[in-house]
């Protein structure tokens, strides 16, 4: 018989396997603790269980975790990771500490399948989701080397969240149990490109869940020139969708633009976007182009993000620009990883 990966299984899940396996529920929430507060990477050094419930568990699960094969550190302490999965696939975790609070940016997939124009994931193609399990293990090894957790957890990094819905949903639910994380949904952010039956999904659950959502453009052509992803899932349609999110959860939107020079951030652009989204409660995060060596596309001047800031507020939308971390690592999503396979 297969063993199943302990750390895919959601606490509810495991008080019924636990229970099948001839064991009280409450055991499940103990293994829980020994698995994530403590993380103890052995069944047989959990020492506080029954020998016999020991044994069940080593003939019937695994635990999983992620090896670091490379680790980088930038001037303004921001740190990098890059784990090694059990079938070689290559992730990165990036860890950005700010105002005495830590944020982990985790990676959901390996690679992407949405091509944006201006992404490095995308272009590389997509591989697959990522297991709960090693969504859960990024998490698990800052907490480990940290002593304690991130503040935030942002599923910013590699992949779209929301096209590996089920295991996102699984591994936000052992984030946030109390007996294993304890993280509140409210720390937690999702960044997508726009999967409308998934947001819809989630604003089901009631989660009051952080929702970041790449825009990049004002109007449906350029969306979809920038995200083919907007031939799917047009404009209006999203930004209904994200309305209806705000009213239902109570919390914020927040809309990311990247600025890119002569292709989105003329002040028209402002305008339209402003009216867009205006009415609602979001918030607009401005991001300068980070151009690879390669790329045709070019990074706005500063005066001209500040002046695009500035349009934005002057309309009444909230509107912040995201200030670049961990440039000298190689910080943005995919770049570790390619430096390493090159
Ligand atoms: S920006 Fe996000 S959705 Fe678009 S290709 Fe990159 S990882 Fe995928």
């Amino acid at each position: 018989m297969k063993k199943k990966d302990i750390k895919s299984i959601t606490l509810n899940e495991l008080k019924e396997e636990v229970k099948h396996l001839g064991e009280p529920k409450y055991r499940a929430a103990q293994l829980f603790g020994l698995l994530y507060k403590k993380g103890i990477e052995d069944f047989r050094n959990m020492l506080n269980l029954p020998v016999s419930f020991r044994d069940l568990l080593q003939e019937n699960y695994y635990i999983s975790k992620v090896d670091l094969i490379k680790s980088a550190k930038s001037k303004d302490q921001t740190e990098k990771y890059l784990f090694k999965l059990e079938d070689e696939n290559l992730i990165e975790s990036v860890v950005i500490f700010s105002d005495k609070r830590v944020t982990e940016c985790i990676s959901s997939q390996i690679g992407c399948k949405y091509n944006c124009l201006f992404c490095e994931s995308g272009k590389k193609g997509f591989i697959r989701n990522l297991t709960v399990s090693e969504i859960i293990n990024q998490v698990l090894f800052v907490r480990k080397k940290m002593n304690s957790n991130p503040n935030n957890i942002v599923f910013m990094g590699i992949g779209e969240p929301l096209d590996n819905y089920d295991n996102v949903v699984k591994a936000i639910c052992i984030l946030n149990s109390k007996d294993a994380f304890n993280v509140g949904v409210r720390k937690i952010t999702i960044s997508t490109c726009g999967i409308i039956p998934a947001i819809k999904r989630l604003q089901e659950r009631d989660w009051q869940i952080e929702l970041s959502v790449s825009l990049h453009a004002p109007e449906n052509k350029l969306r979809s020139y920038l995200m083919p992803i907007n031939n799917l899932y047009p404009l209006p349609d999203l930004i209904e969708v994200c309305r209806n999110y705000a009213d239902k959860t109570n919390r914020q939107i927040t809309f990311e633009y990247i600025l890119i020079k002569g292709v989105n951030d003329s002040p028209n652009y402002a305008d339209k976007l402003a009216k867009l989204i205006g009415g609602f409660n979001s918030k607009v995060n401005l991001i300068t182009f980070n151009p690879a060596p390669d790329s045709l596309l070019q990074a706005p001047a500063a005066p001209q993000v500040k002046y695009f800031k500035n349009k934005l507020i002057a309309k009444g939308i909230p509107t912040t620009i995201r200030i670049s971390k961990g440039d000298d690592i190689s910080a943005a999503c995919g770049q570790l990883k390619s430096l390493h396979l090159k």
